[in-house]
């Protein structure tokens, strides 16, 4: 066997279809959030990041790193193994109880990103309940189709944000059959959200349980940032909450919030939980501050989201088109891989942008785009100057204008 022929080939593919990836060499600043320095551009090195997932600069905020830094004094680098082998670590059981009060839930279970949490949440509940069937969202997130395609569980796949198509599914199934209902509240590439209580609704005359991924709400929406279930009164109709400590909260880590009983089950059955060396403590102290300051800092959403709103205004002044929703996304829309990635290298080397293209398998081909997400530490001039950027840019790739 020609190993390297193969890998060769594969390799050969993605540059065919045009979605082989580089990767910029960006240093981000500690305490400077949204620049970065650009090491692959040693003549143009500060940029400014638009795409970044430190949705609320949490990852760069003092309170963040402060606790960090002094939790690495006070217990060192790693967390010394698995849980069931090495313990459990203090900040680990802070964490633990401060995610289940977020979510106003009896216990949560964190672990080592939001796609472990997923894969293997979701792959233990489809073996915990026999016969389950699992309705899960057209849209899912790779994490959640890959954790149930391994529960063996039968899956139904729904149209996206589809109630009518759900019921359908659900109603004919038979009531005493375990079911779960999996899917997302704010949808990362289109940013659209799912109607939740209407989905709660639904569950509850089926008898189905729900399973919510909050990755991209979690931080930003309602009071305390329990995400879009707690801005619409509905954790308690959900039964499994996931979320990520790596976006909105700025460090890393996933994790899930649900009763006494499914957490330990999970914890007690799941390989992804089980056969994994803990996130250190240092992370799980910064991603408690984190979730603590945003808790009592309302305001910092509520910027956000005017700063989505003037951005979306500046992109409609200069006629570049954006794909319309109610959430902090603005997905700009290309339709071609190559333009796409053209479009991202004019946006840095000629403007000291960085966005990073999304291509197909992130979106289906045809929908390729630049995904913009405004923090409130993105200024006037910064959106002014990525609007009359992006017109700059869409005017030389002859792209689409606003209607
Ligand atoms: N769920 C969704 C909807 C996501 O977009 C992502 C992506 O990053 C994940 C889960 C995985 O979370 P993490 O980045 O913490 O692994």
């Amino acid at each position: 066997m020609d190993y390297e022929a193969a890998f060769r080939r594969a390799v050969a593919v993605l540059k065919e279809e045009r979605r082989y990836r580089v990767f910029t060499d960006l240093a981000r600043q500690a305490g400077r959030f949204p620049y970065a320095i650009n090491h692959s551009d040693p003549a143009k090195p500060e940029v400014v990041v638009w795409c970044s997932n430190d949705y609320l600069g949490m990852g760069q905020h003092k309170v963040v790193l402060e606790a960090m830094a002094e939790a690495v004094q006070r217990y060192g680098a790693g967390a010394g193994g698995t849980r069931n082998i090495a313990g459990t670590h203090h900040p680990m059981v802070e964490l633990e109880a401060e995610l289940a009060d977020l979510h106003a839930k009896a216990a949560a279970l964190v672990f080592s990103s939001g796609y472990v949490a997923n894969d293997t949440t979701l792959a233990i509940l489809g073996r915990l309940l026999p016969g389950a069937v699992i309705y899960s969202d057209q849209l899912n997130h790779a994490s959640m189709i890959a954790g149930i395609r391994r529960s063996g569980a039968e899956c139904r796949i729904f149209r996206h944000n589809d109630l009518e198509h759900l019921q359908q599914l659900l109603r004919a199934e038979s009531p005493d059959r375990a079911k779960i209902i999996a899917f997302e509240s704010v949808y990362s590439m289109d940013g659209d959200i799912a109607p939740i209580a209407a989905i709660a609704d639904l569950a509850e005359r089926t008898g189905a349980m729900t399973y919510l991924d909050e990755v991209h709400a979690v931080g930003m929406y309602g009071k305390r940032g329990g995400g879009v279930a707690e801005r619409d009164g509905v954790m308690d109709r959900v039964t499994v909450i996931q979320g990520t400590l790596g976006k909105a909260f700025g460090v890393v880590g996933g994790y899930i919030a649900g009763s006494g009983l499914l957490v330990d089950a999970v914890r007690g059955h799941a390989p992804g939980f089980i056969f994994t060396t803990a996130l250190p403590p240092a992370i799980a102290a910064a991603a408690l501050a984190s979730i603590r300051y945003l808790k009592d800092h309302d305001e910092l959403r509520r910027q956000q989201q005017e700063r989505v709103q003037r951005l979306k205004a500046r992109l409609t002044a200069v006629g570049v088109r954006f794909m319309a929703n109610d959430s902090h996304i603005v997905p700009v829309l290309v339709g071609d891989s190559g333009l796409c990635t053209r479009a991202g290298q004019l946006l840095l080397e000629e403007h000291a942008i960085y966005v990073q293209p999304i291509n197909y398998p992130t979106v289906p081909r045809g929908s390729e785009r630049l995904r913009l997400t405004p923090s409130p530490l993105h200024d006037d001039a910064m959106i002014d100057h990525l609007a009359e950027a992006l017109a700059r840019v869409w005017q030389r790739l002859s792209l689409g204008k606003a209607a």
